[in-house]
């Protein structure tokens, strides 16, 4: 199996019926770097900043964060790489950062709310960010943004900075993107707004299914309760793909969903052509995309979705999928 994955490297990620399928890799450390080579990965669809700030001992300084991004661009050399700035707090605890006592951390202050609150800590990240990407491109998205406005401000910040850094003669990236994480269920009702302001939205489906389904995402309990592609995520997502593909907004998925071949056929199929996921996973979704009539299956999704009741498409969908290769 795996030397199977090994011969996909260079085959373009396109499907049976002729769609385009962009898909990057998740990463958190400079170690990660190397599977870009190793699966031909298209980039990075989202570098977890927050793991270098987890394992340190202290706070990383400004120039350990600019150390660690010039790294990651030199390691990538030339592939592009989404930057997620922090999402601390909730789960991800620092152990040197004054905590606070929350009856809900994953409902708390956490992630962007942080950010905009402490505003130095996520300026101090952006300046490191520009400063690495120097003049190449560069992709930056925010964590948990619930609202329009929290994502205004945050532009404003990374605005301010790169003024900043201008005046000072720094060079800044070639191109500049900014996007949200799709993980906080008041940003589907703000779609239209929000596609109209971002770059580009990341849906992160671990935080979407905790917060649609009040389940969670770390208690085995509930966690696996609900079914991603149960009739209201499956309405979620493809609402997100077509209201993002109307807006003229590239729409990725950079939660665990993309990386599993079945949900990452319902994905393709809804309209996402791009899925960012752990590196065992791109061989076995480049495998079943290869073999995939996307607008076959999406026309399979939509229909079912019209219909009433029927609260999970997975026993049919695993049924296509058996049938057609
Ligand atoms: C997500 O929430 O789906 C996601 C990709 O981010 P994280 O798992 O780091 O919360
Ligand atoms: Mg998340």
């Amino acid at each position: 199996r795996q030397e199977q994955y090994l011969k996909l490297r260079d085959v373009p990620s396109v499907t049976k019926d002729g769609v385009e399928v962009t898909l990057q890799l998740n990463a958190g450390l400079l170690v990660d770097l190397p599977h870009l080579t190793e699966t031909g990965a298209a980039g990075i669809g989202l570098f977890r900043t927050e793991i270098q700030f987890m394992i340190a001992e202290r706070m990383p300084s400004a120039g350990e964060q600019q150390g660690l991004y010039n790294a990651v661009f030199a390691e990538a050399s030339g592939l592009p790489v989404t930057f997620r700035t922090l999402d601390i707090g909730g789960d991800k605890i620092l152990p040197y950062m004054q905590s606070v006592e929350e009856e809900n951390p994953a409902l708390g202050w956490r992630a962007i709310r942080i950010g905009l609150d402490r505003p130095g800590l996520l300026r101090a990240q952006i300046r490191a960010l520009l400063k690495a990407a120097g003049g190449r491109p560069l992709k930056i998205m925010f964590p948990m943004v619930a609202t329009c406005d929290e994502f205004v401000r945050a532009r404003s910040l990374v605005e301010r900075e790169k003024t900043h850094l201008s005046h000072h003669g720094y060079e800044l990236p070639s191109d500049l993107k900014l996007g949200v994480m799709l993980e906080v269920p008041s940003l589907l009702f703000q779609l239209k707004e929000i596609c109209a302001l971002a770059d580009f939205i990341s849906v992160g489906s671990n935080d979407l299914m905790q917060f649609m389904f009040a389940i969670d995402r770390e208690n085995r309990r509930v966690a696996d309760r609900f079914d991603p592609l149960s009739v209201p995520m499956l309405r979620a997502l493809r609402m997100v793909a077509e209201q993002a593909q109307a807006a003229g907004c590239l729409a990725t998925v950079c939660g665990e969903i993309g990386g599993r071949p079945l949900e990452a056929m319902a994905l393709i199929a809804l309209g996402f052509h791009s899925l960012s996921m752990s590196p065992a996973s791109l061989g076995p979704v480049k495998a079943m995309l290869l073999e995939l009539e996307a607008k076959r299956v999406g026309d399979l999704i939509r229909q079912e979705l019209e219909r009433d009741g029927g609260d999970t498409l997975r026993p049919k969908l695993l049924r296509f999928a058996e049938t057609h290769g």
